[in-house]
């Protein structure tokens, strides 16, 4: 393959151009070499999906971002067009929307493919809920989908034979009707579905007992799809394809993946970093020791320095979440409290009565946390 261009200079837009510049440029792009216009005419269809990949990555901030960064290496693996293999169906599924207005593919969901009309399928949303242990890793998850799949019957057609189906005769096979008007304008060739068949350019005559002529069937599929580390609750990954098939073998929808967090037992997530509130004995506290940390994958040991203050803050380097774009962990970040016996039998009261008596026991200066209150706001802030 040959090397890859810029996608900046591939829609002709410097690197601080807005969302709406860069969707201008593509608007441009797009209709100079749109295949209803350059029929047949290789170069103008490699810059037709040249074009929609730049824009498919450079109108997507997050996309962008790590473009942005990592140029096109930053895009391996990013799922999309920039995956390689996408088709032109793709491109008028996901962008057709953007041709809306000029003369091609304005009409119904879909886009056009040769000027007849191609259904897209409907997305599919789902719920994923994760551990905080797969999130920090990341997961392959296998979910069972129930869908619109084409029809085994008559393989999507909606017929059982070639037979059965008739080319329309208003439009002959077109699924587009031409009419040409005088305007003050001069001529205007406008142009829409053709009436007769909806858009199909064809006629079921006898339709398929199965599907009764919709080409689809109800089914369910399993689909294995990978979570990347570092997800958080309510993002939305998108797996390509794997939503309802489209009528008449067009394209499938989207798989829409929506993150859900479970709540873990003991730590706090706060973005890529893990809090836990460790509560030491007034005993640990003052003599210190060795306390443990549960990490997203089991026990840290922390040492606690003898005369730990309550409201101390540690931090367990790199321990807490991955960062998704791939900028490294974040830390897990210990806050210390030290925990005082509510309930005192007269063992105990002798014991705190004795220390009160000792001067050593009274708040003193070097002992005040005088650092607290920065921490806390270097935590939260
Ligand atoms: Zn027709
Ligand atoms: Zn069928």
């Amino acid at each position: 393959m040959a090397e890859k261009r810029d996608y900046y200079e591939v829609l002709g837009v410097d690197r601080n151009a807005s969302a709406d510049e860069i969707k201008k440029a593509y608007r441009k792009k797009a209709i100079q070499y749109h295949p209803d216009k350059n029929p047949g005419d290789k170069e103008a269809e490699e810059k037709f999906k040249e074009a929609a990949e730049a824009y498919d990555v450079l109108s997507d901030p997050q996309k962008k971002a790590r473009y942005d960064q990592y140029g096109h290496a930053g895009m391996e693996g990013a799922g999309g067009f920039s995956g390689g293999g996408f088709s032109m169906d793709d491109i008028f599924s996901h962008f057709g929307d953007i041709f809306g207005g000029f003369g091609f593919g304005g009409f119904g969901g879909g886009g056009t493919r040769g000027g007849r009309r191609v259904h897209r399928g409907s997305d599919i949303r789902i719920r994923v809920k994760l551990s905080l242990q797969e999130i920090a890793h990341g997961v392959e998850k296998k979910v069972k989908i129930n869908k619109t799949i084409p029809c085994p019957t008559c393989n999507g057609r909606g017929a059982d034979s070639e037979a059965d189906i008739q080319t329309c005769n208003r439009c002959h096979g077109t699924g587009v009707i031409t009419s040409v008007r005088q305007t003050f304008l001069g001529q205007m060739q406008t142009q829409e579905a053709c009436p007769d068949c909806g858009g199909e350019g064809r006629k079921i005559v006898r339709p398929c007992h199965n599907c009764n002529g919709s080409g689809l069937v109800k089914s369910s599929e399993e689909i294995s799809f990978k979570i990347p580390a570092g997800v958080a609750e309510g993002m939305q990954l998108t797996v390509r394809g794997k939503g309802n098939a489209g009528r008449n073998n067009g394209v499938s929808g989207d798989l829409l993946v929506v993150i859900e967090e479970e709540e873990h037992p003991h730590l706090i997530r706060e973005g890529n970093n893990l809090i836990y509130t460790l509560y030491l004995s007034i005993p640990d506290a003052a003599l210190g020791c060795e306390a443990h940390v549960p990490g997203v994958d089991g026990n840290l040991k922390v040492k606690i320095e003898p005369g730990t203050q309550p409201g101390k803050m540690l931090r367990l380097r790199g321990k807490g979440l991955p960062d998704i774009n791939g900028y490294g962990s974040g830390d897990l970040l210990v806050y210390v409290q030290v925990y005082v016996p509510t309930k005192l039998d007269k063992d105990d009261r002798a014991a705190f009565e004795k220390m009160k008596e000792k001067e050593n026991f009274k708040p003193s200066e070097d002992g005040e946390d005088k650092g607290f209150f920065e921490r806390v706001r270097k935590m939260f802030g």
